[in-house]
């Protein structure tokens, strides 16, 4: 655990008991702060000991030092938390575990890796790099480990980051030694006020920077943007820098060249290099529910890239395979497909399930065909048996849903999960017919 010893003595209170709440109150009860604590939704059984369990408007507001808010609750777009509120009103700061843990005087070098799409790749890559190394390495923050909880590795150590915008907005005092944004295309407008709000969000990583240091940006019309809000100077992300051969499946498609660019390029901000980086990927697994392996059977690939919940990220994984059965949909972005629509070459049809299905079957109207599948399973089956009876080769079934979950599942795992199954089962039951019929 790391214990934000500059909070001694301090009185916090905490609204959003997740993990990363959780973990900010442990670490601030072991720094002997004085913890006031809730949650609109679900107060756990056992408080830890020590932390008081009261409704915001009973807190001491004019003894507050800090609001330790959870990423997800809004402070300003849509419209304000009421405790947010409260907490400008009574000109208490509102932070995050992120500004606690990076202000607790931590030894490791801390890098910290933010845009709209490939931050968990990033983040995962520089990790399993410094790995490699044998470089002691902990991940956290919108991945994993809630960042409290992690370990000061120590000065010849790297705590990487995963920085989500929402994370930016309420982490004043973030401090850093190397930092890059990938990429920027419009998601989550509304919890930002717009465009411009969301890029400013994201350029809010550059001040946490040295001033001696560059913030790595990627090379879209997005960082282009950013670049204009910067309050350092920008240096581009060289995709040329990646090795080409050597990489695992994992690590697919332009889009995964660009995020080992930046990882590369993040671990030389800080001095560490390799001379064969495509020997230490060469066994990089991958994260789940990232154009992530699930089956091959009778010629076709099943491929589960439930985490592409908006258009750019499923035009990635449509341009990495030759012969696509294209599973698609869920609760719609505001720009409905994105992307995506300019990346249909490789689809041979769409099925297409969730609440999105009549706006997705609208945009696709005349590109290629589509199915309104309606549910994960009915899909699948449909997809699987156009692939065996089209026979082509790298046929593949593709769930890359271009769409948030949230309206058939909790979140994106579960869908991802729940498309594993679905594959599992009907490979298992076509087997036992294929048996019956021996
Ligand atoms: P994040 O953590 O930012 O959501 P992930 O690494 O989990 O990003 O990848 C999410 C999705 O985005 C995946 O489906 C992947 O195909 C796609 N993706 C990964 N890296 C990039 C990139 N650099 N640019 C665009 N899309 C990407």
């Amino acid at each position: 655990m790391i214990i934000p010893h500059q909070m001694k003595g301090k009185s916090v209170a905490i609204l959003g008991l997740g993990r990363s709440g959780m973990g900010a109150c442990h670490a601030l009860l072991a720094a002997e702060a004085k913890c006031y604590i809730y949650d609109d939704h679900q107060i756990p059984d056992h408080s830890p000991k020590g932390a008081m369990i009261t409704a915001p408007d009973a807190w001491p507001w004019a003894e507050l030092d800090a609001l330790v808010i959870s990423p997800g609750i809004p402070t300003t777009y849509p419209k304000p938390h009421p405790v947010a509120s409260m907490a400008k009103a009574n000109g208490v700061p509102i932070i995050s575990d992120i500004t606690l843990m990076t202000g607790a005087g931590i030894k490791a070098k801390i890098i910290g890796i933010t845009g709209t799409n490939g931050k968990s790749t990033t983040t995962s890559l520089v990790t399993h790099l410094l790995h490699r190394m044998g470089i002691s390495a902990q991940s956290g923050g919108n991945i994993g480990t809630p960042v409290m909880a992690l370990d000061d590795p120590g000065p010849d150590g790297v705590i990487v980051l995963e920085l989500s915008s929402y994370q930016l907005d309420i982490s004043p005092g973030l401090k850093l030694d190397a930092a890059a944004v990938l990429n920027i295309t419009p998601d989550h407008l509304d919890r930002h006020g717009g465009w411009d709000g969301y890029v400013a969000s994201k350029a809010r990583i550059a001040d946490a920077l040295p001033q001696s240091q560059s913030l790595l940006i990627g090379n879209d019309a997005g960082c282009l943007a950013l670049a204009n809000h910067l309050s350092h100077q920008g240096v581009q992300i060289d995709p040329k820098c990646a090795p080409q051969t050597g990489l695992p499946p994992s690590l697919r498609g332009a889009h995964n060249q660009m995020n080992i660019a930046a990882a590369i390029s993040l671990l030389g901000q800080l001095g560490v290099s390799a001379a064969d980086w495509g020997n230490l990927l060469s066994d990089f697994v991958g994260l789940p529910h990232r154009m992530e392996w699930v089956a091959h059977h009778k010629g076709v690939d099943f491929i589960n890239d439930s985490k592409a919940t908006n258009g750019v990220a499923a035009a990635k994984a449509l341009n990495s395979f030759p012969n696509i059965y294209w599973i698609a949909g869920g609760r719609m972005k505001d720009d409905v497909l994105g992307d995506a629509i300019n990346a249909l070459d490789h689809v041979c049809q769409a099925y297409l399930i969730g609440e999105c299905t009549d706006h997705f079957a609208k945009a696709l109207d005349g590109l290629v065909p589509y199915h309104k599948s309606g549910d994960i399973i009915v899909a699948t089956r449909q997809a699987y048996d156009a692939a065996r009876h089209d026979a082509k080769p790298g046929a593949t079934v593709l769930l890359s849903p271009a769409a948030a979950s949230f309206d058939q599942f909790a979140n994106f795992e579960e869908r991802g999960t729940y498309f594993r199954d679905a594959v599992e089962s009907m490979l298992s039951q076509d087997h036992k017919r294929d048996q019956a019929h021996v």
